[in-house]
């Protein structure tokens, strides 16, 4: 309402605010302008009557126009049209029953209209509630007295009046020009309404589309930062591989023990580097959605047993003791799930362990929890003797990028992703993991997990089930032809070395369409086939390889050079065709053994 209203105003616009509905504005209106017109009828018939020298009845008419002024003056000073509405209508009733029972003691047209005012500007100004009050206050008193009337025994002591023809005919046009007017005015109400009602629609339409590119540009933007942050992993892995892999070559030289220094340092780096670069690839990779889950069949003592080997040296590198504890009840059982995922929570969990324990011991647990029937429930923890976390810090420590301290940056470095991907890991798979911690006592990282327990004994993949192959001498691979698909000449200047030392000298072929014709017009025991290369890449061309007519060649052995640490690729090499994969930067053993498994060795 408006509160800047004078009491002397007198003008509707003033009265009119914009916080008011359509409807509430058409109310506003239709009663500042009913009153005019009420006051211009009334004040016309007290004339008419009082020429008619009907005193008394021009007295009373007096009194209501009066009553009529002082209510618009006040409804131009405080707009509150519902109170002046109820006003209004309580009077407009008495005077329909007074004129109806006393003063006219007859229902004629004039009462009809009246009837039809109280009934529209009722239900109009007041709702649905009070217009039936009104309605029936009204209408019930009236067909009584006609009731009262047909029996002729409506009967009381005053003598009706008898209006003038000219009084009759004042009051009916004002009546209809109230009832038109009313109407006309809660039509055009009603037909803004819809419009307003319509282009609100519109505008929500409208808003609708431009949230809708908002939101398209934002995925978008989210899109190319992830491509970003995955196209630079892949340009920073590939130099690093170079590097890595150089060091492993000049490992294998029988460096001066101070050259071996160096080259551990150098290594060492450059692996760290690589760690970070494949975390912030994998999380960049689980935040966009992209992880897919595996179930595939293994067994979890040699995982665990796979898991902890290298972590075991690191701790004993740091003088500290290292117990794995894994539940005999698991030992011969093959369960389905996703080992590469189970095996990077772990790892990651265990890593911070032994890195934030100076000294005491780190606990590596596997406890089966249930087993009932095919299902088993196990609870792995990892617990350490180590530096332990604030209470107030135990959920901070879970987000990306952030550590519990900027000390805890600056004396054991790290990016702070390793628990965020370890939780978000976990909450795809609907898991939590625990954390209990004391800071100076030590930390219990831990979390369950149920899985299906195979009944067939089928041989658990190679991976994990493998014993460590026999040390086969590096010159019984020297017969082998091997065919190196690769575009980068310094992966190629690399592989040649390391193939020399294996006594094989490597055919090489620069992209993917190459390497096809070189398998068509040669022949060759295995190849290795870089992933990403120009002309044709090597998804294709293995999938082509495995096209050709003869058998031989369809089935020469493939081994994948992926670069991308992304988790789909290994799908993506299986269902080209392809038998196995080594990340680069590879370890050489690593490749030899690989490639040992798909060819036959001669005895
Ligand atoms: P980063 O290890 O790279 O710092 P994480 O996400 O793995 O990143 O860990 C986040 C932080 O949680 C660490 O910086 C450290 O402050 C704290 N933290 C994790 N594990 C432990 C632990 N076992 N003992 C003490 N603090 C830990």
């Amino acid at each position: 309402m408006n509160k800047d209203v004078g009491f002397l105003n007198f003008s509707v616009n003033k009265i009119l605010t914009k916080e008011q509905s359509i409807l509430d504005q058409a109310r506003v209106r239709l009663l500042y302008y009913g009153l005019l017109l009420a006051i211009v009828a009334i004040a016309g018939l007290v004339v008419n009557i009082y020429l008619d020298h009907q005193y008394t009845l021009a007295f009373t008419s007096t009194i209501l126009l009066v009553s009529i002024i002082i209510l618009f003056k006040y409804f131009t000073f405080r707009p509150r049209w519902a109170i002046i509405s109820h006003i209004l209508l309580v009077l407009a009733t008495m005077v329909n029953i007074s004129a109806v029972f006393i003063i006219l003691q007859k229902v004629d047209i004039i009462t009809a209209q009246i009837l039809l005012l109280i009934i529209v500007f009722s239900f109009y100004m007041l709702g649905q509630v009070s217009g039936m009050f009104y309605s029936l206050m009204n209408l019930i008193p009236v067909l009584l007295f006609q009731i009262l009337e047909y029996d002729n025994n409506y009967v009381i002591d005053v003598k009706p009046l008898v209006l003038d023809q000219s009084t009759v005919i004042i009051a009916g046009c004002a009546n209809f020009i109230l009832i038109i007017f009313m109407l006309s005015h809660f039509y055009t109400a009603f037909i803004r309404s819809i419009r307003e009602l319509k282009s609100v629609a519109e505008e929500r339409g409208i808003l609708n589309v431009e949230f809708g590119k908002v939101i398209e540009r934002a995925e978008k933007s989210a899109q190319a930062k992830s491509e970003f942050l995955s196209i630079m992993s892949h340009e920073i892995r590939t130099p690093l591989n170079a590097v890595i892999g150089m060091t492993n070559l000049l490992m294998l030289g029988n460096p001066r023990p101070d050259q071996k220094d160096n080259l551990d340092i150098l290594k060492f780096s450059a692996n760290n580097l690589l760690a970070l670069v494949n975390d912030v690839l994998d999380f960049n990779k689980i935040e966009a959605g992209k992880v897919v889950f595996e179930n595939i069949k293994f067994n979890i003592p040699d995982l665990m047993q796979n898991v902890c080997g290298g972590q075991r040296l690191k701790a004993e590198e740091k003088e500290l003791e290292f117990k794995v504890l894994v539940d005999p009840g698991l030992k011969n059982k093959i369960v389905i799930g996703d080992p590469t995922r189970l095996t990077q929570i772990i790892f990651n969990l265990i890593s911070n362990a032994i890195k934030f324990t100076p000294s005491g011991t780190v606990w590596v647990n596997a406890q089966m929890l249930e087993d009932r029937h095919n299902i088993v429930n196990v609870r792995f923890s990892i617990k350490d003797t180590g530096i332990g976390i604030e209470k107030e810090n135990l959920d901070v420590i879970f987000e990306p990028f952030t550590q519990e301290s900027l000390s805890t940056t600056r004396q054991y470095g790290g990016t702070g992703l390793g628990l965020a991907i370890v939780k978000r890991l976990l909450e795809l798979q609907n898991l939590r993991v625990e954390v209990m911690s004391t800071p100076g006592v030590g930390s219990e990282f831990s979390f369950e997990m149920e899985f299906h327990v195979s009944t067939e004994m089928v041989p658990v993949p190679e991976v994990y089930s493998q014993q460590p192959a026999a040390v086969i001498p590096a010159d019984s691979l020297g017969h082998l032809r091997v065919l190196i698909a690769e575009d980068n000449m310094v992966n190629v200047m690399l592989m040649k070395k390391l193939f020399s030392k294996w006594g094989i000298t490597p055919t090489i072929a620069e992209n993917g369409e190459r390497a096809i014709e070189m398998v068509q017009y040669s022949n060759f025991d295995i190849i290795l086939m870089d992933l990403q290369m120009p002309v044709l890449n090597g998804f294709d061309a293995a999938t082509e390889i495995r096209k050709m007519r003869d058998p031989k060649k369809a089935n020469i052995p493939i081994i994948a050079l992926t670069a991308s640490a992304l988790f789909d690729i290994k799908e993506r090499v299986f269902n080209s065709g392809m038998n196995d994969y080594v990340s680069k930067p590879f370890k050489p053993d690593e490749l030899k053994e690989k490639m040992q498994n798909l060819v036959e060795i001669p005895g």
